[in-house]
């Protein structure tokens, strides 16, 4: 008998938020975390990260799920909504402010106008967490990870933004807090997001270690970009995806990850053959669509 435990089954996600129906950058995304959960017989889950409520769009769940479903992305386990888990990310505060790693934070937008880094005008303060922002104490030092995509990356928290908002004054969780604590919960193995994430990841892995939960692994995948370099985004109207050209357009998110794609126009074949080929090492850093794919 090995006195070694385990290794833990590789888990992966996606995890879209409801602020419009999927476009083809995040149906890169999407086909990215699910094949390389897959090709290491991992499990695939989704998660609908809607914790900041006004910008959730009527419709837009649904939209995606049902899109999820044509392209036949079928994750293993429900799927959470963060709004439903505000109790699990208010403990998190709490366990952080009993170990004194937060504090609340008075200062208004207009008097942090125009700062990048968040001075630590209230860390020494003691005021309430109620009524305030939420801050998570960072360190003076450079932390480092190594991302499977992207390479080698470094950050110093206290010099690049100051220490963290977790919950806003209004009472609404921060994305950071939220992801962190879900992908903990759901046993996520590694994280598997859009590149515009990457500059979000130390201040992420910094949450986690203070939370005590265990290390994960990221791969950022490529930024879709059009053919004028700008990121293909609900922003610049990047249009919905057409659940009728379903077959086309997984094949040109896989040609976009740099994967091979067989000849067929049969959805369920061809994404069994982009599992069983996976090349993580085959995904370029950045790609650029023909104005044909929007
Ligand atoms: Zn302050």
């Amino acid at each position: 008998m090995s006195l070694m435990p385990a290794p833990a089954a590789y888990t992966g996600r996606f995890a879209p938020s409801p602020t419009g129906p999927l476009h083809f950058g995040s149906l890169i995304t999407a086909v990215g975390s699910y094949c390389m959960a897959r090709a290491v017989q991992g499990r695939w889950l989704v998660r609908i990260e809607d914790t900041d409520l006004p910008r959730n769009q009527p419709g837009a769940t649904e939209s995606i799920l049902n899109t999820l479903t044509v392209f036949g992305l079928i994750p293993d386990g429900p799927i959470l909504r963060q709004q439903d888990r505000t109790s699990l990310y208010e403990a998190a505060i709490q366990s952080l402010a009993e170990r004194d790693l937060v504090y609340g934070c008075a200062c208004t937008r207009s008097q942090l106008a125009g700062r990048a880094v968040y001075p630590g005008t209230c860390a020494h303060k003691k005021l309430p967490l109620d009524g305030h922002v939420v801050r998570l104490r960072v360190p003076d030092q450079t932390l480092a990870f190594v991302d499977r995509i992207q390479g080698l990356q470094t950050e110093n928290l206290a010099q690049s933004r100051g220490d963290l908002v977790l919950r806003r004054r209004d009472g609404i969780i921060s994305y950071q807090l939220a992801v962190v604590c879900d992908d903990a919960a759901q046993g996520v193995t590694e994280v598997v997001r859009g590149a515009d994430l990457l500059d979000q990841t130390l201040g992420q892995r910094w949450l986690g270690r203070c939370l005590n939960f265990p290390e994960m692994q990221y791969a950022h995948l490529p930024l879709a970009m059009n053919a004028q370099g700008q990121k293909l985004s609900k922003q610049n109207l990047a249009q919905p995806l057409d659940d009728g050209q379903a077959a086309v357009l997984l094949g040109r998110a896989l040609e976009a990850l740099g994967q091979g794609v067989p000849v067929t126009n049969d959805l369920s074949t061809m994404l069994d053959y982009a599992v069983s080929h996976w090349q993580t090492g085959n995904i370029p850093h950045k790609v650029c669509l023909p104005n044909t794919y929007r």
